[in-house]
């Protein structure tokens, strides 16, 4: 019962392990209250539904999806569930998220599948300080001994996940709006906090077909089910710090959409529309602004009934 619990929260779980300042956030001490659902774009969702869209069930968090090229010189090398970025450049390859780390086998072999070598791998960044996403960075750091970054943020986070006992490798600390260059290919990290302190949506211009394009790979934008955005008193500000992170998103330019979890941006419907005609699927833009949509109808209506239990708590 204990695993198949663990196994639905995954992201929320992953957090709830990190240390018990993060697992002080959610369980009993959450305000209760009835399901909270919006309706975006014609589509209905409980926050339970956008959670479980993100995660996914046991097997699409380690079943390797099909590897493959979005567009330019970015590949797609994660899960059905949990993503994992590669940006080839010349001068080797920069990882993005090594999920879980009995997941890196996978990641591994997928990158050999599009025919690059894992030991290319330069630089691990990493999406948010939460098991399902960088879990792995020891494991990789150990295989291709690439160099680990951090926004400072989510330091003492990622300091706190040491899976078999290992350190968190952390080799340089990043900054909000610093660039990480590799090869003439430049991510630069958002700060985009609430998931997490340092939640980092990162972003980086590619060229294909001789344009270029703005990707914007969203850090999280999620509240998972529990997280307390009210009387928080790890982070009293919580509240608007993810606000914070909306309009920092929104200001963001974007072509191509991608996340942390691929349900972000549909990628699954986008891979199966891949080589059939047409521009690429992955280019869409509506996509992006659908999504910030979404996750901030979803955000403010968790704000409006936690704020509302509280007060009624307090009465
Ligand atoms: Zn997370």
């Amino acid at each position: 019962m204990k695993l198949f619990t663990l196994a639905l929260l995954g992201c929320a779980a992953a957090a709830a392990a990190a240390g018990p300042s993060l697992s002080a956030q959610r369980g009993p001490n959450a305000p209760q209250g009835p399901p909270v659902q919006v309706t975006v774009n014609g589509r209905a969702w409980t926050q339970q539904e956008l959670f479980q869209r993100n995660i996914g069930g046991p097997n699409d968090q380690t079943t390797a999806f099909t590897p493959h090229k979005i567009i330019g010189n970015i590949y797609y090398v994660g899960t059905t569930s949990l993503s994992s970025f590669l940006v080839v450049t010349p001068q080797g390859h920069v990882l993005i998220n090594s999920t879980y780390e009995r997941n890196v086998p996978a990641i591994q072999k997928s990158v050999e599948q599009l025919g690059f070598r894992f030991s290319d791998v330069k630089i691990l960044l990493g999406s948010h300080a939460h098991g399902d996403h960088q879990e792995g960075d020891a494991l990789v750091k150990q295989l291709t001994g690439a160099q680990v970054m951090a926004i400072a943020e989510d330091v003492p986070a990622l300091e706190n996940m040491k899976p078999g006992g290992k350190p968190h490798p952390i080799d340089k600390v990043l900054h909000d709006g610093e660039g990480v260059a590799l090869g003439g290919t430049t991510l630069v990290a958002h700060l985009t906090p609430g998931h997490t302190r340092g939640c980092t949506t990162w972003t980086m211009k590619v060229v294909d077909g001789g344009r270029t394009y703005d990707v914007v790979i969203i850090g999280s934008l999620g509240v998972n089910p529990g997280f307390k955005l009210v009387n928080n008193t790890d982070v009293p500000r919580i509240a608007d710090e993810f606000a914070g992170a909306f309009k920092v998103s929104r200001a963001l330019p974007c072509d191509v959409p991608l996340g942390s979890h691929p349900g972000m941006y549909n990628m699954a419907e986008k891979f199966a529309r891949l080589g059939k005609g047409g521009p690429n699927p992955f280019i869409d833009p509506a996509g992006y602004k659908a999504e910030l949509d979404l996750d901030e109808a979803m955000f403010r209506a968790v704000l409006a009934a936690q704020q509302k239990a509280a007060s009624a708590a307090n009465r």
